[in-house]
């Protein structure tokens, strides 16, 4: 069987470099036939020699780099609907990912999607790309592999519910007070997963999970009464799923990206790989559970409502808190002013209709500019 061609677009983040650690495991499987990053020329670079793929893109960034190579977001697009390519792994962060999930699903391919912003943000119209064209989402996010792991491939009527775990972050153990000061350096010091900068502030703020519960609703088919999220700080359990006659199922594994990045590739088949990190119980030792401080994490509370709202809310949620994010690791605004930011977003703009993609980006640049104004930046 010849290889697969994969589009790995945002080569040159931490899903991206892991990606490409797993995929060089599998050459005889799947071939890297694109691959697209922001503004890192230099790695890009490096990673365009190494495997030599047919089609590359750089959106921004420096002008010397070579003159085969796409410039501009229009690029991402191309990658994800070219003819070799069966496979379209998007690794890219934030909203910005959205228009390549959907063109990569029009166009009748695989999309192993990490960026799970793309099902926050357009989730109804991700279900019916996949629809028309024919293409199929499979998660990568550790927990949503876990849930479609622990399925089997049972339908939503059989679930009563799904538990998705959270690490709690960096400050879960903090006092409110001092989580609301809380510096940069703090919160990028995640305690057991190593990501890109604006996923581990999310992990810090749990926005990520609020991000990862309408991620689950709108994979999964599950209303939002039926997704709960419980604080498990070793990471080890990646989520679980109780079935209708209370039977739970849970996959677990150490906390690497590498399984669930191999999972979206090859499901529903298991492929051999001796790189992945192994499991083992006596060294894990002990497993616990509590309950969010949502008096603390505010930012799940926050998107799951605005996930329950429907319409454009989920879309407000994101870019406030992209926004948010962003003026956090600038340095110019507290940690706590991040649920402020988004929580004045929501006020304003959770009943904006959703629609059509014109009035998801018109709700995710309201949300941003409320967010600038409410924080006086
Ligand atoms: P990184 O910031 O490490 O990498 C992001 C990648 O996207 C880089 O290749 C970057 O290019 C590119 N990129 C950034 N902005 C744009 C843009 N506007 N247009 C096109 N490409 C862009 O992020 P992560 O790898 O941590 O996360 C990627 C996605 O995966 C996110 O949605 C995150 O939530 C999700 N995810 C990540 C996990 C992890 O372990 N990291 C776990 C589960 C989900 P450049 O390097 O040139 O800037
Ligand atoms: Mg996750």
């Amino acid at each position: 069987m010849p290889p697969q061609g994969v589009a790995l677009l945002g080569s040159t983040g931490s899903i991206g470099t892991t990606a490409l650690r797993v995929l060089s495991r599998h050459r005889e499987r799947f071939a890297v036939r694109a691959m697209t990053a922001h503004g890192n020329a230099a790695l890009l670079r490096e990673q365009v020699a190494a495997w030599k793929p047919d089609f590359v893109a750089l959106v921004e960034g420096d002008g010397d780099a070579p003159a085969s190579w796409r410039r501009g977001a229009n690029a991402l697009l191309e990658a994800a609907r070219l003819p070799n390519v069966d496979v379209v792994l998007n690794a890219i962060v934030g909203a910005a990912g959205l228009d390549a999930t959907l063109a990569a699903l029009e166009a009748g391919k695989r999309v192993a999607l990490a960026n799970k912003e793309s099902l926050v943000v357009g989730g109804a119209l991700v279900d019916a790309a996949a629809r028309r064209g024919g293409g199929r989402v499979v998660p990568v996010d550790s927990e949503h592999s876990a849930i479609l792991q622990c399925l089997g491939g049972r339908s939503a009527a059989d679930v009563r519910r799904l538990v998705i775990t959270a690490s709690g972050g960096p400050f879960r153990e903090w006092p409110a007070e001092r989580v609301r000061a809380a510096s940069v350096r703090d919160a990028l010091n995640h305690p057991t997963w190593s990501m890109g900068r604006k996923i581990t502030v999310d992990s810090a703020t749990l926005a990520n999970k609020a991000l990862e519960v309408i991620e689950a609703h709108f994979l999964f088919g599950v209303g939002y009464d039926q997704i709960d999220v419980v604080v498990h700080p070793q990471s080890i359990v990646h989520s679980m799923v109780e079935f209708r006659d209370g039977s739970v199922l849970a996959q677990l594994g150490v906390p690497s990206m590498e399984l669930p990045i191999l999972y979206a590739l090859s499901h529903p088949e298991r492929l051999e790989d001796a790189g992945i990190p192994v499991f083992d119980a006596l060294a894990a030792a002990r497993l616990t559970f509590e309950p969010v401080r949502h008096d603390t994490f505010p930012c799940l509370q926050l998107g799951v409502s605005a996930g329950r709202a429907g319409g454009a809310a989920p879309a407000v949620f994101n870019g406030a808190n992209e926004q948010a994010v962003a003026l956090f690791l600038e340095g110019r605004v507290a940690f706590g002013a991040i649920a402020d930011g988004i929580s004045a977003a929501l006020d304003r703009h959770a009943g904006l209709a959703g629609g059509d993609l014109e009035a998801l980006w018109h709700a995710d640049a309201v949300a941003r500019r409320t967010v600038r104004e409410t924080l006086g930046c």
